[in-house]
């Protein structure tokens, strides 16, 4: 059977179960903490993430992909010593957000890529935790430089089979363009899941990028300023009706703690923005709304265990 390197070691893909695709544990500005230790408690932030991980296994989720990048103030040990004390499975990520390490402004693009696959087949940060999937940003739009990290994360793909998963830009509709610099490098687009797309609700934009063979990520549930629960959930009830659940994944973007958005102001502005709110308040509005459970299924368990199942260089 297929296995996918989680940060607890490598699982069965029949175990990934219920799986919540763009996920956060930690996201921190870099550097912020090593400069002022004093302003990162690692004991109570490891308890919290420990215990809203712990809560959502015991409300069915059974794995989070956490795409916290380097320029998201990524941390293996951190994110490895909490995965040892829930029974969720946490999938990390290599490849970079939206403010990637200026070095590279002059790497060039197989050279980034050759950071990402050691990533992915030997370990990050001096750990002996591997990179699960590759994320990369693009926003407004793609400019040189992203052009240029956009074709490191496709080779690093192409050379370890490891899935893409995507940040982009409803507004600019740069995912046709993030699709047509993965096309350029031979990148089988039905690897690669195009991220954010749930921030808009116009479906003829997110159909065109299905039928390039993306899956889109409908991935920001609970951050209602840029689209409220109620816009998302009909877009993926109206995609699911014309034949689209295969294609789409669902997730919160959310996290445990965000230097950003302290925990308390978080929980006051916006109340739903958690690893629960799908379970608790999403799949149950599709039912109602007429979505079959078999395809709440497709997008919760079975495109999730399919993206990581395709596995090999090409
Ligand atoms: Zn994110």
């Amino acid at each position: 059977m297929p296995e996918i390197i989680t940060a607890r070691g490598s699982v069965d893909t029949s175990r990934l179960g219920v799986t919540l695709m763009h996920e956060h544990v930690v996201t921190r500005s870099p550097g912020l903490f090593e400069a002022w230790p004093h302003l990162w408690d690692r004991g109570a932030e490891m308890q919290r993430a420990v215990g809203l991980l712990s809560g959502a296994a015991a409300e069915g989720i059974n794995t989070i992909v956490d795409l916290t990048t380097i320029d998201l103030g990524r941390d293996v040990a951190f994110v490895r010593d909490v995965a040892k004390q829930v029974p969720v499975n946490i999938i990390m990520c290599t490849g970079v957000w939206r403010n990637p390490p200026r070095y590279f402004q002059q790497a060039d693009a197989d050279h980034i890529a050759d950071l990402f696959v050691r990533d992915i087949e030997e370990g990050m940060e001096g750990t002996d935790v591997r990179a699960g999937i590759i994320k990369l940003a693009t926003e407004p739009d793609v400019d040189e430089l992203n052009d240029k990290l956009l074709r490191a994360g496709a080779r690093a793909h192409r050379r370890t089979g490891v899935p893409i998963s995507t940040h982009h830009d409803v507004s600019t509709g740069c995912g046709l363009r993030q699709q047509d610099v993965f096309e350029s490098e031979g990148v089988d687009l039905s690897r690669v899941v195009i991220g954010h797309s749930g921030d808009t609700a116009d479906t003829d934009y997110l159909v065109s990028i299905m039928k390039r063979g993306s899956t889109i990520g409908m991935d920001r549930f609970g951050i209602d300023r840029f689209l409220p629960t109620a816009e998302r959930t009909e877009t993926v009830a109206r995609l699911c009706e014309v034949g689209y659940a295969g294609q789409m994944v669902l997730s919160h973007d959310a996290n445990s703690y965000m230097d950003t958005i302290p925990p308390a102001v978080k929980a006051e502005r916006m109340p739903n923005w958690h690893y629960l709110h799908i379970s608790r308040d999403v799949l149950p509005a599709l039912r109602q709304r007429g979505t079959p459970q078999e395809q709440i299924d497709t997008m919760m368990v079975h495109n999730p265990r399919h993206i990581f199942e395709r596995q090999g260089a090409y």
